[in-house]
């Protein structure tokens, strides 16, 4: 696009764009839960285990092309739902070793200039001790391959404490920011959300830290909630929520009442916390469903979070890039051309239809256009069959 384009955008709503601060694009559009052995069926059953460990059977199969190809596939879908800056968590350890980052590497390569990427090297277990040793190096090496954020998932250890310090002492040595799994459990007595922040707090971490999911915390008595969202906001630490998925895969089989797998977003929002929306997972073994849209995830966030439209839209938006270490881009001159036009009068509007009539513009400049065509012929008249006069026979 030259510089003095002009384009019209009248009938559109101009949005900061959106960010995707949480998805796995290393495991996107590998099939649903029901083709690969992930949870599913009308009786609820399964659950995050199922998922995992679906996928940790389809993973050692999986060529860098392959995923490179998928993960293409989803990042420009999310450019086209108006995301311009995405952040993955990728598998990083001996089972893979360096394949999937690689391959998002590639990916970067390839229409780095339509967004930003940024990919969350997020190792395998064990970590600790002589058995961790592998797996530890490669989450360095996955660094120094071009990851640019220490992941993982300390809570799913059998010693949180110690996999913490690990991961953080890492990230420490390297200057890393830190995106971890907190807590994707409903279990209240998971608690490395509080013990992040203690970590954080205590040594005076420099570096961006998000702390993803944090499902426990909507479980836990309202004091300890309070306690916690106070020494999370204290700490800097921002919090991504991932309703798609959490909602999917957490209370499967529960007995009524059902809990709902989020994290708890008003007190935490109340405490001053940043709390973004990311989408997590679409259509592989963690999530048969997904549409690559912060508009769908910010719906979740209004109908099962309880946010208003607005603060589910800065969720998706300013939060997720604030999480994501990069600065906010309001809709202002001078501020960076991060921005959405999309067809709709409203929030309200755009979110409800998900408005498939975008335009995005990533850096100033038109990333993506997507035209959506809507016709009602006049009548529905039988249609002619070319040379004849006669109606075709059966069409109406
Ligand atoms: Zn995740």
């Amino acid at each position: 696009m030259d510089l003095f384009d002009l384009i019209d955008l009248t009938g559109h709503l101009l949005l900061p764009a959106p960010a995707e601060p949480h998805c796995h694009l290393d495991k996107v559009l590998l099939g649903g839960p029901g083709s690969l052995g992930g949870p599913g069926g009308d009786d609820g059953r399964g659950g995050l285990d199922t998922a995992v460990a679906a996928w940790y059977a389809t993973r050692k199969t999986i060529s860098r092309a392959d995923v490179r190809d998928r993960a293409l596939r989803a990042a420009l879908e999310l450019v086209a739902g108006g995301a311009t800056a995405i952040r993955t968590h990728v598998d990083v350890g001996v089972t893979t070793g360096l394949v999937l980052v690689e391959a998002l590497t590639d990916v970067r390569e390839l229409i780095g200039d339509r967004l930003d990427l940024q990919i969350v090297a997020f190792p395998d277990f064990p970590l600790r001790g002589p058995a961790g040793a592998d797996n530890r190096s490669l989450l360095v090496d996955a660094l120094a391959a071009g990851a640019d954020v220490v992941g993982g998932a300390p809570y799913r250890d059998e010693d949180p404490s110690a996999c913490l310090d690990i991961l953080m002492n890492t990230a420490a040595a390297r200057e890393s920011p830190v995106d971890l799994h907190v807590d994707e459990t409903l279990d209240p007595r998971s608690n490395t959300l509080g013990e992040l922040a203690e970590w954080v707090l205590r040594t005076g971490f420099p570096h961006a830290v998000t702390a993803s999911h944090c499902v426990s915390l909507g479980t836990q008595p309202p004091d300890v909630v309070a306690r916690t969202a106070a020494r999370v906001a204290q700490a800097g630490i921002s919090v991504v929520a991932c309703p798609q998925t959490n909602l999917y895969l957490q209370a499967r089989n529960h007995p009524l009442p059902v809990p709902r797998g989020l994290t708890a977003l008003a007190q935490l929002r109340a405490a001053g916390v940043t709390v973004a929306g990311g989408g997590d997972n679409a259509r592989d073994p963690f999530n048969p469903l997904g549409r690559f849209d912060p508009m769908e995830t910010a719906s979740l966030l209004v109908l099962a979070g309880h946010l208003t439209p607005h603060s589910a839209y800065d969720a998706v938006s300013h939060a997720a890039r604030t999480a994501m270490g990069l600065p906010t881009t309001p809709v202002e001159p001078g501020a960076p051309a991060e921005l959405l036009a999309v067809r709709a009068d409203t929030i309200e509007a755009a979110m409800a239809n998900a408005a498939a009539d975008r335009l995005v513009f990533h850096r100033g400049r038109l990333v993506c256009r997507t035209r959506h065509e809507r016709f009602f012929p006049l009548s529905a008249r039988p249609v002619a069959e070319p040379g004849s006069r006669r109606p075709a026979e059966g069409t109406a």
